[in-house]
Parts: structure tokens; C-alpha cells; sequence
């Protein structure tokens, strides 16, 4: 398969002429091809975006039970230009977990759309200060021993852990070796926040959300994030968790490598208004997504949306590209294998119309898919 004629952005995140040569599932060349191909022309070639936290959409929700939940997840994510993802679980019983996490598991490799990259566990290892829309009656005392479990079942990714909570600094150090460790869901100070980063955790979920902010007396976690520049920080964008300003003073910030777009959606994603369930809690879903009490509770948005809007509030294209492409690899190891479009790749291709805004075709691992 051959793409021809189109405005490929390739690992410098720059627009470059050229036909993309895919062999099975990968890209075998760049420059020139002879042959015959479908014509791009007019087109941009993105790589696929990569969501790494995203709990559901599409009626179907990591933990909602249901065996089919993750393969529904993945064909709507496809229809988004969204190409690889790790479904995100809540704060649940171990058993439940066990559960959900074989559906995943079950899935992997059958997917018709986006494929799993692994889980993403947010939660149960959190603090009840900063609980969120996550259940506080499941929250427990960092645990490697069931994340070692769980990650038995199907790879875990990312392990969300509130690191002032018992235990959590040894937890770090020994979870650091099985997936990345991301601070979430805490009420740590500055100090503790380094003290976690210096142990090995290179990660913050969902920044400004569930944490203490960066005040002109306290840098909280947000300032130790910010100080720290092994440290990636998730962001949602859908201009409602972070106002357009705030984001955009963080982006210059963190700059272009630290930045990683995701969505934190739920099953109402992708769906009319209305109520629908999370972990076990009623969600109303009305441009946003909250709980009976008000609390934002994940959002319905999807990293597509999520592009157009940071450009729309004055992101640099480059980096608005990295943040949804190669950062969300990098966060959890899998840029080895995709988030750019180079030789030897996947060939996970997200094609849109000159002005970026129509999906015009999506490739996963050299199959078109849209
Ligand atoms: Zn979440």
C-alpha cells in the first residue's frame, strides 16, 4: 500500500512532501514510491493519536462489567483519528478490577479499531482529600502486590498513586519497574510531591485536577510538576476542566516534549445529553459531565475535539501534534513503536483534510479502518 501525494508530518513534526510505503503492518519507506497508491493529495497525514486515559465512550465504559466494553471503546475511538489507547480503570474492588481488567485483556488483539496499549489504573491507590468522582469507599493503602496481580492479568501502563498516602514512597520505587508512576488524586505539598519524583515517579494525571495548585506561598503539586523536567503531565482540553489562558500559560511552561493530551472520557462521550453511569455513580451529561453533587466527573470529549481546541486557543501546532502523537508514547513506553510516522513503525495514520478539521482516513497498523 502506497499513500501518495500527501503533506506528511514525520518524526520533526514538520510538513513534508512525500508517499508513505506500508508493508503489512508498517511503514517500510518514506520519499518517492513507484507503484501504484491512493491519492492523498490536498491531504495532511497525522500520526494516529494516542489517548492514554480515557475510561469510556460510546455507551461503554472500562468498568462498567461488560465483556464487549473496550471493543466498543476502540471502534468509535478509530472514527476520532485515534489510534492506540489504554482503557482506565476507577477506584474499585480488587475482585471487580479482576474482572474488567480480563474484558481488556480478552479484547487485546481482536480490537477492530483503536488497539489497547495496556491499562491505565487510576485509583484505587489514592487519597480520600482529593477523591474526585472516584469512589472513597474502594480507596486503599498503595498495594504492589495486587497492582502485580492485576498487571498479571493484562499490562498495566500507568499506576495512579497519591504519594503522601502510607506506603506510597517504597510503592514507587518498586512499581517504577513495571509501569510508569503517575501522582494523582492527592493532597501532597511541594516536598512531597519532589520527594516522589526523585523516587521515580515521572508522571502527573490529569494536572490542576485533584492536587493542590501552585499558590504565591506553596508551589503544591502542580510547582512540583512544573519544576520537575522528567516529569509529563496529562492536560484535558476541553476548555472546561482548564480555562483556555491557564492552558496555554502551562503549555509554555511544561514546553513541547512534557505535554500529553488525554481525554479522562466517559461513556457519554460521543453520546446525546442525559444521565449515564461511572464506576458505579450516576453522571449527567449536559456539554459537560458531573455528578448529582456537582463534581466534574471525567468529560465527553475526545483527543480529536481536544486538538482543535488548543489550537484554537494559541497552542503551537508542533506542540498541539507532540501532545497527542509522540508524548503520550514516550509517557508510556511505547515510542518505540508509534506516535511518529518513520521507518519501521506501525503504520497508524490519522488523515484529515487541508484545514485539519475533516477525517478523511485512518490507518491502524496498515489497515484502513475509516
Ligand atoms: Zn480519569
Amino acid at each position: 500500500m502506497i499513500i501518495k501525494n500527501a503533506t506528511v508530518y514525520t518524526s520533526d513534526f514538520e510538513a513534508t512532501k512525500t508517499d508513505i510505503t506500508i508493508d503489512g503492518e508498517i511503514i517500510s519507506a518514506l520519499g518517492k514510491a513507484d507503484g501504484d497508491g491512493e491519492d492523498f493529495s490536498g491531504c495532511n497525514v497525522l500520526p494516529g493519536f494516542i489517548d492514554i486515559h480515557i475510561h469510556g465512550c460510546n455507551m461503554a465504559d472500562t468498568t462498567d462489567g461488560n465483556a464487549d466494553s473496550v471493543a466498543k471503546m476502540s471502534k468509535w475511538l478509530a472514527t476520532k483519528g485515534i489510534t492506540s489507547f489504554c482503557p482506565t480503570t476507577m477506584t474499585l474492588p480488587e475482585d471487580f478490577l479482576e474482572e474488567c481488567f480480563g474484558y481488556a485483556a480478552d479484547t487485546m488483539g481482536k480490537e477492530e479499531g483503536a488497539y489497547i496499549q495496556g491499562i491505565n489504573m487510576e485509583g484505587p491507590f489514592i487519597s480520600h482529600a482529593k477523591k474526585g468522582a472516584q469512589a472513597a469507599a474502594h480507596i486503599v493503602s498503595p498495594d504492589y502486590d495486587m497492582l502485580c496481580r492485576l498487571n498479571a492479568i493484562c499490562p498495566v501502563r500507568l499506576v495512579d498513586i497519591a504519594p503522601e498516602a502510607d506506603g506510597a514512597f517504597e510503592f514507587i520505587e518498586k512499581a517504577k519497574n513495571i509501569c510508569t508512576v503517575s501522582v494523582a488524586h492527592t493532597a501532597a505539598d511541594y516536598k512531597t510531591g519532589m520527594k516522589a519524583f526523585e523516587l521515580g515517579a515521572k508522571h502527573a494525571t490529569h494536572l490542576y485536577n485533584a492536587m493542590n495548585c501552585l499558590t504565591s506561598r506553596e508551589a503544591g503539586m502542580v510547582g512540583a510538576v512544573m519544576d520537575s523536567d522528567n516529569v509529563m503531565a496529562e492536560i484535558i482540553c476541553d476548555g472546561i476542566h482548564i480555562c483556555p489562558a491557564t492552558l496555554r500559560i502551562t503549555f509554555g511552561i511544561l514546553g513541547e516534549d512534557r505535554t500529553v493530551v488525554i481525554s479522562d472520557s466517559l461513556m457519554a462521550a460521543g453520546m446525546p445529553d442525559g444521565e449515564y453511569m461511572l464506576g458505579g455513580q450516576k453522571v449527567y451529561k449536559k456539554t459537560d459531565a458531573r455528578l448529582a453533587d456537582g463534581t466534574l466527573a471525567g468529560s465527553v470529549t475526545n483527543l480529536f475535539d481536544e486538538f482543535h481546541n488548543i489550537l484554537s486557543y494559541g497552542i503551537p501546532f508542533r506542540q498541539a501534534l507532540k501532545s497527542v502523537t509522540i508524548n503520550p508514547a514516550k509517557a508510556i513506553g511505547v515510542d518505540k513503536t508509534t506516535g511518529t510516522i518513520e521507518v519501521g513503525k506501525y503504520a497508524d495514520l490519522l488523515i484529515t483534510s487541508e484545514d485539519f478539521k475533516e477525517i478523511k482516513a485512518v490507518f491502524i497498523k496498515g489497515k484502513r479502518v475509516v
